[in-house]
């Protein structure tokens, strides 16, 4: 015996339980499956089945809708019924007409007609879940790349998700998102606490659309508490609760600052805090991190061992074998805190060396650990006491959060505004932010009211 599978949908009524409408939305053969190709239903097959679905649902819904209009709007008199009226809407996977109800002046000097859409009645025509998606993906993504991702998501190419778009949606909902990093967390969202915090604020470059500059930088900062880091083997870490932020914005600093401060209120930074703080020993980040002096018990600057050993190798690269072992000696003196030593030593390199590029080599290690020296301390110590002195475990957070969108990729460039955007996105997800958070910067303001 043949049989076919149906996939049918009923409108019933709730109370009689008759059924009242009835449709065939698609027959499918049942066979014998002769591969693992055969089993349930493909890809493409799933959208479109998803779609019809969807199409019987919404047509039910779009006579429901209210168009808010009870009088005409020109005369204010009276309005009858006139037909419905087509329009958009973007689901998650597939694209719909709707049709609305309009309305029509009953007064013959006036005959006002109402032009309602889903964007008329409720601010975007377009699902949160598939502005979520586009979010996403543009944050993560080229683009273009967020483009093609999404038209291998929906087995489809659709204009909604055309790169374009992306770009705008991505752009908008990282603005508010922006907008929304400028005020400080309610009281009830704060958590216990801390009496310690990590902070480090680290800088990175982003290329430019400005023809006069080939980068422009961005400035992101992460505090966390010392419990929060985890080992996760011999030679990694990882941080599990975490708040990062991020500012491309050129504004003297103001919004970066901004945006630290309330990181650390985020992860419980009061009054009574101990914050450590690490950087990598750029003017500019000091600054940023200084603005939290005024809110805690105590801020301990420290110069990130991790910048100091990448500066060592940098040098004793360009310098060869033959000065390894005098290098070594100096950043031996530096881990223990004799910073004196350790300058004399570099110092000493410098004046004997007559190769002018590595002369200058080692005036810029020497140059760089004069200016910092007030943040060098005995790193030895605090690796033995267990405190924090290096921004390695977090150094891969920053290193993903700027460099991953905006420096790899096809020769993208970016306005500061664009980038700014873009990143506040990818610094909500990294923070743990985005699932809590996106559906109220996704809503248009108008829901959010209702
Ligand atoms: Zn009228």
């Amino acid at each position: 015996m043949d049989y076919e599978f149906r996939v049918i949908v009923e409108k019933v009524s709730v109370t009689t339980q008759e059924v009242v409408k009835r449709d065939t939305l698609k027959i499918y053969d049942i066979k014998q499956p002769e591969s693992i190709l055969d089993l349930g239903l493909r890809h493409e097959e799933q959208i479109s089945l998803l779609s019809k679905v969807q199409s019987a649902l919404l047509s039910e819904q779009s006579t429901l809708i209210d168009t808010g209009v009870t009088q005409c709007i020109k005369c204010g008199g009276k309005i009858g019924k006139l037909g419905f009226q087509p329009s958009t809407f973007h689901a998650v996977f597939s694209d719909h007409k709707l049709r609305i109800q309009k309305h029509r002046c009953k007064n013959p000097e006036c005959r006002w007609q109402s032009m309602p859409s889903v964007l008329s009645v409720f601010g975007t025509d377009t699902h949160p879940d598939l502005v979520k998606l586009q979010c996403e993906n543009g944050a993560l993504h080229s683009y273009r790349e967020a483009q093609d991702n999404m038209e291998r998501l929906n087995a489809q190419r659709r204009s909604v998700n055309n790169h374009v778009q992306i770009k705008n949606v991505t752009n908008q909902v990282g603005e508010r998102l922006s907008q929304a990093n400028t005020t400080p967390p309610d009281q009830e969202e704060l958590p216990t606490p801390a009496a310690e915090l990590i902070a480090q604020v680290d800088g990175g470059h982003i290329p430019t659309k400005d023809k006069d500059k080939r980068s422009f930088e961005a400035l992101s900062g992460i505090v966390y508490r010392p419990s929060a880091i985890e080992v996760v083997d011999k030679h990694h870490r990882q941080i599990t609760e975490k708040t990062c932020v991020v500012s491309a914005l050129e504004d003297e600093l103001q919004t970066i600052k901004t945006y630290l401060h309330h990181a650390a209120l985020k992860q419980g930074m009061t009054e009574e805090t101990q914050v450590t703080a690490l950087a990598d020993g750029a003017s500019n980040c000091w600054s940023v991190i200084s603005v939290l002096e005024l809110h805690c018990k105590a801020l301990e600057l420290i110069l990130d061992w991790f910048h100091i050993g990448k500066k060592f190798r940098n040098v004793s690269n360009a310098l060869g074998e033959t000065f390894a072992e005098s290098l070594d000696s100096a950043k031996g003196s530096l881990w223990h805190g004799k910073v004196d030593d350790a300058l004399q030593k570099i110092a000493m390199l410098r004046d004997n060396i007559s190769d002018e590029k590595k002369q200058t080599k080692l005036k810029g290690l020497y140059d760089y650990l004069k200016n910092n020296s007030e943040y060098l301390v005995n790193y030895d110590e605090r690796d033995k006491a267990g405190l924090a002195y290096t921004s390695q475990v977090a150094e891969s957070h920053i290193d993903t959060l700027i460099n991953a969108r905006h420096k790899k990729k096809q020769k993208m460039q970016w306005t500061r505004v664009g980038a700014h955007n873009v990143l506040q996105i990818r610094a909500s997800m990294i923070s743990n932010e985005w699932s809590d958070n996106w559906l109220d910067l996704v809503l248009p303001e108008e829901e959010k009211a209702a």
